[in-house]
């Protein structure tokens, strides 16, 4: 392990946060020569990336672009994601000896543990001689003429930089808090309301009994809101909606909307429903959709009244057909909200990018001061795409 205990020299950069973008930092700022202490109050490193991609890490997307990412500037991500691309992180991994494997839609995950990607991130800060110094809340931060000092548990720090990559809000079980934006807004950065994203929708109701008591029941959906739309699949819950197509869309949504659920998505169902129909005029409108969805959905569906009980498919129009099609494709529901912070795998929203140069990460304002990771107002899809954030984020950070 890195050093430990309390330093009275002064550091070149003090990182605040010990996730993926502090301890990614760290190293490459170590690499060009500063001498780097991270602090975390937690008792272990990156507990976030263990956790990820079912244990897995999806820790990049081949993918990667700034159209997969929300912000109020659509913009900033650009130049950071650029300069540090899905590519350069493989071969860093390769290097490391780490091999994955492409999931789907470009996700790369690890063949083994997400452990391994820890381990990498904490041996290249040993490597270049950074501390990390873990079980350390951190108190009063001031400006000094020369750079910060902090107050920390472990003693007090001056350092020329303050990189703050405390993260969001998210999991606060797993030690997420607020600090980030606390620091933004002591040096006059202005916060765009942090919210939950990617996170379960909850119901209430009629419709939460319904989704209830098909909970487990999945199926390809295209999931929108008039900002977005996804073509994933959804899963059915005890309490309500989940699954990629679901998660993805709660980082679009805001209180009170409905969304869209296309739930023949991906599927030509009139031509499937006119052969069906031509083969089996007898059978019942329901089983012949059976073909197209699971049993349970059709059944939750006839009994809510959103398919026509018609037992002999000879007795309904094309035109009746097509217009039950085009209410499936367009299930309007209006979640009552979200799992909220408990479950939310990322953090929407956070430090306004006004005020950041998209170049270094720095302060426009407080030179010497960064953010980094998921504390800015960069917003990932699912599939990789934060971890990406934190590398490129913190890489540009770097190489300032
Ligand atoms: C269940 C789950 C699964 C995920 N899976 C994926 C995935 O597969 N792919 C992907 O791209 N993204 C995934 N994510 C998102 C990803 O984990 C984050 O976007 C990423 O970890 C952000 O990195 P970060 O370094 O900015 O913040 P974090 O990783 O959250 O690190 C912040 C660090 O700061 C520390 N800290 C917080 N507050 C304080 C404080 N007051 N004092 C001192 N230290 C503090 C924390 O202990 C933590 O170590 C997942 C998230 C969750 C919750």
């Amino acid at each position: 392990m890195p050093t430990t205990g309390p330093t009275d020299d002064p550091v070149d950069a003090l990182v605040i946060g010990a996730g993926a973008a502090g301890l990614f930092y760290a190293a490459r700022a170590g690499e060009a020569g500063l001498r780097v202490l991270v602090i975390d109050h937690a008792a272990k490193p990156a507990e976030k990336v263990r956790i990820s991609g079912g244990g897995r890490c999806n820790f990049t997307n081949l993918h990667t672009g700034p159209g997969n990412f929300i912000s109020q500037n659509p913009h900033f991500a650009k130049s950071a994601l650029a300069r540090y691309t899905p590519q350069d992180f493989i071969d860093r991994l390769a290097r490391h000896g780490i091999t994955w494997h492409e999931k789907t839609l470009g996700q790369l995950f690890c063949d083994g543990r997400s452990g391994a990607i820890i381990d990498m991130l904490v041996s290249e800060l040993r490597d270049v001689g950074g501390q990390l110094r873990l079980n350390t809340t951190t108190g009063a931060i001031s400006k000094t003429d020369g750079g910060f000092t902090v107050e920390t548990s472990g003693g007090l720090v001056r350092a020329d930089r303050l990189v703050v990559a405390s993260g969001g809000l998210s999991i606060p079980k797993m030690g997420a808090t607020g600090l980030a934006y606390d620091i933004a807004r002591q040096f006059g950065h202005a916060v765009i309301p942090p919210r939950p994203a990617l996170v379960p929708f909850v119901f209430e109701g009629r419709d939460k009994e319904d989704f209830a008591s098909i909970s487990g029941v999945a199926c390809p959906v295209r999931a929108s809101t008039k900002r977005a739309d996804f073509n994933e699949a959804m899963l059915f819950t005890h309490r309500g909606l989940s699954g990629p197509a679901i998660l993805q869309i709660s980082s679009y949504w805001a209180e009170g909307e409905t969304i869209s659920l296309d739930l023949l998505a991906g599927r030509d169902a009139l031509a499937a429903l006119t052969a069906f129909k031509a083969e089996h005029p007898m059978k019942a409108f329901a089983t012949a959709l059976e073909t197209l969805m699971p049993n349970r959905l059709v059944d939750l569906l006839a009994a809510r009244g959103a398919i026509p009980d018609v037992p002999r498919l000879a007795d309904m129009s094309h035109a009746a057909i097509e217009s039950v099609l085009a209410d499936l494709s367009n299930w309007t529901i209006r979640p009552a909200g979200t799992e909220g912070w408990r479950t939310a795998e990322v953090t929407a929203g956070g430090i306004d990018t006004r005020r950041l140069s998209s170049r270094t990460m720095e302060s426009r304002t407080i030179p010497g001061l960064y953010f980094i990771g998921e504390c800015v107002d960069v917003t990932g899809w699912l599939g990789g795409y934060n971890f990406q954030w934190a590398w490129a984020s913190a890489h540009a950070a770097a190489q300032a």
